[in-house]
């Protein structure tokens, strides 16, 4: 017997791999992701992308000028540089430092089934120590 009071609820995780191709990059998403949203057939809800790695990151910003998300990585790469007598035995801790600067979890709105970014806004997804197959959630929670 179905729950009368929870079947306009629409909940829906998936995932995609990205397979990213430089040490570090920006891969833009957002296709995929409003691809995900369309298939829920949510009206209105919550859309979270996460990204389950250490040394990976998503963010959220300009996808109009790829000019940007160079510029946005030209600048944390001098920030975090890649060798600073760090201790960790992998070698990679400037991309452990950047996943977690730029956070592995974004939540947009979804409004009449779309979701709600702005004009010039794109879902990125970040690679700080590539090149690898990557892993993006998404999970989907909203009213039908
Ligand atoms: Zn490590």
């Amino acid at each position: 017997m179905p729950n009368s009071a929870t079947d306009h609820l629409g909940q829906l995780m998936d995932r995609f791999e990205v397979r990213t191709h430089q040490r570090t990059e920006f891969i833009d998403i957002t296709r995929q992701v409003e691809e995900i949203v369309a298939r829920t057939r949510v009206d209105a809800g919550l859309c979270t992308i996460y990204v389950p790695h250490t040394t990976a990151a998503c963010t959220i910003n300009e996808h109009a000028d790829p000019d940007v998300a160079r510029d946005m990585l030209m600048e944390i790469n001098k920030i975090v540089p890649f060798d600073d007598n760090y201790r960790h035995d992998e070698g990679n801790s400037a991309a452990h430092i950047k996943s977690s600067l730029f956070g592995v979890r974004h939540s947009v709105p979804i409004e009449n089934g779309r979701l709600m970014l702005g004009t010039w806004q794109g879902v990125f997804f970040c690679e700080f120590d590539g090149p690898r197959t990557r892993q993006v959630l998404v999970q989907i929670v909203g009213d039908r």
